[in-house]
């Protein structure tokens, strides 16, 4: 039998998506949004301004109202449009990644399955807002706990895996009978925004359900965050930027909830039973895959003495044999970094690292934005190369003694993301990994790892907060305990 005919592309996707209308923003800026591989300009946006904010999250109080009143199947059957929707035009998304975000084919396919299937979590999100009934001391009560959508959700998403990011806040918002305003990254609106817009409006969301605004966190960032409207803002991105809205939100004027999902600055620790080759295998997809610029990317590899020259010599040898270039060329490993901003903070900390004593390692040379992996061997932990996130692909190699000394190197950090280790013995590893002081470890498995059920988030300076499955569904929703008195109370 035939099969079914690619849709077709999505247009009109330098517009934004405001109150239910493609147009414009009032702002009258423009800004290019630019293949980070090859410069080319893939649209121009007209940034939006503090009227297109106010349009936008009236809309979506009130379409909220209806949206919560749905029956849970209509809300239910939206999501599931989606996750179809998401099926049919997989690789026109796979390659809008590649495109805006410099994204390599095996992160593109990794993070379209993400938010497809967050969007499939996030349709059985309907039927799971439960609530409990409790008996009461006095005579005749009955205690009702309702669970409930929290209103309208503001939702600020980063650059670097924009459609999952945004996602995961929209379609889980939705399913709990929210209403959205999105503002994702400037440099990916596309990716982060623009599409899931046409996916939920494709699906059959109601105008004003969704909206999608592009514009500047300098100039918008904060009435966005401090609006009337949003009960919740949901933030993913750079610490220093999330302990500006956490000031603004839960200690803001009008107090209102807030998720955090921070920067990371994830170990891997690879234990003296560790098999050489596999740790190597896990270090290079970890430290590598996106150029490094995940929140979950390994940022220290701290390895036992005993096997560590073994270790780093191998390292070396397949870090050096990556594949660095154009993201559509299906054989490449390492595209461009998102911005040249980006790219110069990086050599500016491998300078930093080489002045602190670091033996460079490897280290090819940039070129355009392409800068390919460096690795540095003999470094102390509290040097800047360890101690801070680098969101690039430069690979600190710190040699440890026993695991108390790796221990204490872990959890050397201001950060508690995600984080790994690598052991023959899988239970001492498991042992060792519930002693990290982050959110998240992967034993025998690499630090970049998300899915739809598991509770996702970090500790310490790495955010509040858990996102996927119920922990999210209750993130997104608000308890409401209401008493009922059946008979006449005798007060007295
Ligand atoms: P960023 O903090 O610079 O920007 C994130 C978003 O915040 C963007 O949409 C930006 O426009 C907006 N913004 C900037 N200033 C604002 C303001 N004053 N008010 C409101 N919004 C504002 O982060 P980035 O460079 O886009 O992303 C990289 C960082 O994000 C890294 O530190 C990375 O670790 C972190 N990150 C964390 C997670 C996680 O799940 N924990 C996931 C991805 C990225």
């Amino acid at each position: 039998s035939a099969t079914p005919a690619a849709p077709r592309p999505y247009d009109g996707l330098d517009k934004l998506f405001v109150a239910g209308t493609w147009r414009d923003g009032g702002s009258g800026e423009t800004t290019p949004d630019v293949n980070p591989y090859n410069q080319n300009i893939l649209a121009e946006h007209v940034l939006a301004d503090r009227h297109d904010l106010d349009e936008a999250y009236a809309a979506a109080a009130r379409a909220q109202h209806e949206w919560a009143a749905a029956a849970p199947a209509e809300r239910a059957n939206v999501l599931a449009r989606a996750v179809r929707i998401f099926d049919e035009r997989r690789e026109e998304l796979i390659g809008w990644c590649q495109r805006e975000s410099g994204s390599v084919r095996a992160k593109a396919e990794f993070e379209v399955s993400a938010a497809r299937d967050i969007t499939a979590e996030a349709a059985s999100f309907p039927y799971r807002m439960d609530g409990d009934i409790f008996g009461s001391d006095i005579p005749h009560k009955e205690n009702r706990v309702y669970r409930q959508p929290l209103g309208v959700v503001g939702v600020i998403s980063p650059w670097n895996f924009p459609m999952n990011l945004s996602n995961r806040s929209v379609a889980t918002a939705l399913g709990c009978g929210n209403t959205v305003v999105l503002k994702p990254a400037s440099d990916t609106p596309i990716t982060g925004g623009l599409l899931l817009a046409k996916i939920y409006e494709e699906a059959g969301l109601p105008a004003g359900a969704l909206s999608v605004l592009v514009g500047r966190g300098s100039v918008i960032g904060d009435y966005f965050v401090e609006h009337p409207v949003p009960k919740l803002i949901t933030f993913t991105g750079s610490t220093a930027v999330g302990r500006g809205i956490a000031a603004k939100t839960v200690a803001g004027t009008r107090i209102k909830r807030v998720a955090l999902e921070l920067g990371g600055n994830c170990p891997l620790v690879v234990l003296d039973d560790a098999d050489v080759e596999r740790a190597v295998d896990i270090a290079i997809i970890g430290r590598f895959l996106h150029q490094g610029q995940i929140c979950m990317s390994t940022n220290r590899i701290i390895v036992d003495a005993s096997i560590a020259n073994a270790f780093t010599e191998r390292f070396v040898e397949r870090a050096s044999n990556l594949v660095c270039g154009d993201p559509l060329d299906p054989a490449t490993n390492i595209g461009p970094i998102i911005n040249e901003s980006q790219l110069n903070g990086l050599l500016d900390k491998v300078k930093r690292a080489e002045e602190q004593g670091a033996r460079v390692l490897l280290h090819g040379e940039p070129e355009g934005l392409v800068l390919p992996p460096v690795v540095f061997g003999d470094v102390d932990p509290i040097w800047d190369i360890a101690l801070q996130e680098s969101f690039g692909p430069l690979a600190p190699i710190i040699v440890t003694h026993g695991e108390d000394e790796a221990l204490e190197c872990a959890n050397m950090s201001d950060y508690g993301l995600s984080s790994a280790v690598v052991g023959g013995d899988v239970e001492r590893a498991t042992a060792f990994a519930l002693k990290i002081d982050a959110g998240m470890t992967h034993v025998n498995d690499m630090s970049v790892a998300d899915e739809r059920h598991v509770p996702f988030g970090g500790e310490k300076n790495s955010g509040l907060g858990r996102f996927n499955g119920r922990w999210i569904l209750e993130e997104m929703t608000r308890t409401h305990w209401t008493s009922i008195q059946h008979a006449p109370h005798p007060y007295p």
